[in-house]
């Protein structure tokens, strides 16, 4: 017995090299997807040696179980669109933390013999994990548009929080003093739930990417504490890794956002022009011919891509366009802000699906400092994260946010379906001003439109 515990260990040791090797590899595009399998191979072993322990009581209902994830995984892979990926990390997260909730009370609830650590890092898992699940599934429901988008408050909202947070610490108490008490784990349970809605109704906007990261971090906490409590020391290593890099991503986004985290979750994003932000200027169209014109005598180009590009998966036409560009003599360069899109490195993706070089990819750091010498901008579906108010606008919500300076370049292209906002909801100075033209349609049409001038030529 003991030496299979001892083997089950140790290959435990191997599946948590092998989950940390494959992560540092998925910080660079051209190892990310061998970083990927390194952890999917890590995590078969895991699953396998798991399977040989003890305490498993039913294979039938496993293997049913990971026949029915397996096809769900499959699904959702095949079937989500892109652009609906932050709704499904959403849900992931919500599963997790599910998951840990049930864990851990089932194991608890199952114990022989429980001292109060175990009965703590249990009531921690039931805690975080329903927290993770409730507050994942209003994010979901907010990013999809199931329900209002915005922040939601209410009169009062603080004193009840503080009366969840009250209660959640007496039930706490008692469940870690009185484990026999059924209706203390239920009472632990709903409040959970609810304090995972609560915390998460008052964000809305630019602001939910954000929250989605914080709640990955979250539901990895969850599965550490379930680790504790089912004392597998894999999971406490995988939740512990799963809750580090969720912080850090967390982060990451706040800083490309030039906002503290305290202020994302306590302060409600304000998605409304101060009344002082005038802008001047006047927005002038510009057709496909006139475009290929211009880009045709260009020598070199920037590319801002945003959210838009997503939508309208514009990203092949867009490596066309640039293959053209190229064989004219021009040098075509992309700039990727860290929150384009609707999750980091959301643009990277696309772009390496459409077989853009890595090399042609530039960080917001490296291009700014060269903006003004690039002959043409090509800003495709991006807003927010070229929105110069962001610099000139005191009174902007987004005002100190770092963004892509495409309005530097010499000309700038915007290629957007009408004059709508971004994410943020914010209007954008750059469309008016006088280096600016809008290319007005589905970027992926507009593109082709210009790849088929060029063709005629
Ligand atoms: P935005 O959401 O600001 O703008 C996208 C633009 O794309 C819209 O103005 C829209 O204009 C245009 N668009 C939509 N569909 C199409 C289409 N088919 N063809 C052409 N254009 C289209 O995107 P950005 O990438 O600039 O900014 C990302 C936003 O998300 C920021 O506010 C950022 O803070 C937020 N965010 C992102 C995170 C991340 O990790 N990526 C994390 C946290 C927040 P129109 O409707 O007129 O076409």
């Amino acid at each position: 017995m003991l030496s299979i515990t001892l083997v089950i260990n140790a290959v435990y040791v191997v599946c948590a090299a092998l989950f940390i090797f494959g992560l540092k590899m998925m910080g660079h595009p051209s190892t990310a997807r061998k970083g990927n399998l390194l952890s999917a191979v890590g995590m078969l072993a895991a699953i396998i040696v798991t399977l040989l322990d003890n305490a498993i009581v039913s294979y039938q209902w496993i293997f049913i179980a990971v026949c029915a994830g397996t096809l769900v995984g499959i699904l959702a892979a095949r079937l989500v669109a892109m652009t609906s990926m932050p709704e499904m990390v959403s849900l992931l997260n919500g599963v997790g933390g599910i998951a840990s909730l049930l864990v851990a009370w089932a194991s608890i609830h199952d114990a022989v013999e429980i001292n109060q650590l175990m009965l703590l890092v249990g009531f921690l898992a039931i805690l975080i994990g329903g927290v993770t699940f409730s507050g994942s599934v209003v994010a979901w429901a907010k990013l999809s548009e199931r329900i209002a988008g915005r922040p939601l408050v209410f009169a009062g909202q603080k004193f009840v929080n503080l009366l969840i947070v009250t209660a959640i610490v007496v039930c706490g108490y008692l469940f870690v003093t009185q484990p026999q008490l059924d209706t203390v784990t239920y009472a632990v349970v709903g409040l959970a739930l609810v304090f995972g809605i609560m915390l998460v109704l008052p964000i809305g906007g630019a602001d939910m990417p954000v929250v989605i990261s914080l709640l990955n971090s979250y539901s990895g906490l969850a599965a550490c504490a379930a680790g504790f409590a089912l004392q597998n020391n894999l999971l406490i290593v995988a939740g512990s890794l799963v809750g580090a890099s969720g912080v850090i991503l967390t982060q990451i986004m706040c800083k490309a956002m030039n906002r503290s985290l305290s202020n994302v979750l306590f302060s409600g994003f304000q998605s409304v022009v101060s009344s002082d932000m005038v802008i001047e200027g006047e927005v002038k169209p510009l057709s496909a011919e006139d475009a290929f014109y211009v880009l045709e005598a260009a020598q070199s180009v920037v590319v801002v891509p945003g959210y838009g590009m997503a939508v309208a998966q514009a990203q092949h036409a867009l490596k066309e366009l640039q293959d053209l560009l190229e064989e004219n003599g021009c040098e075509v360069a992309y700039a990727i802000h860290p929150v384009a899109g609707r999750m980091p490195g959301h643009m990277n993706v696309l772009l390496a699906e459409a077989d853009v070089s890595y090399e042609q990819l530039f960080e917001m750091d490296e291009i700014n400092p060269r903006m003004e010498t690039f002959d043409v901008a090509m800003v495709i579906g991006a807003n927010d994260v070229v929105n110069p108010a962001a610099r000139e606008m005191q009174g902007s919500p987004i005002y100190g946010m770092p963004v892509i300076n495409a309005d530097l370049a010499k000309n700038v292209f915007v290629f957007k379906r009408s004059m709508a906002s971004g994410f943020a909801g914010i209007d954008n100075p750059l469309f008016f001003k006088d280096n600016s033209n809008m290319i007005f349609g589905d970027a992926k049409d507009s593109l082709n439109a210009i790849i088929r001038q060029f063709d005629d030529d």
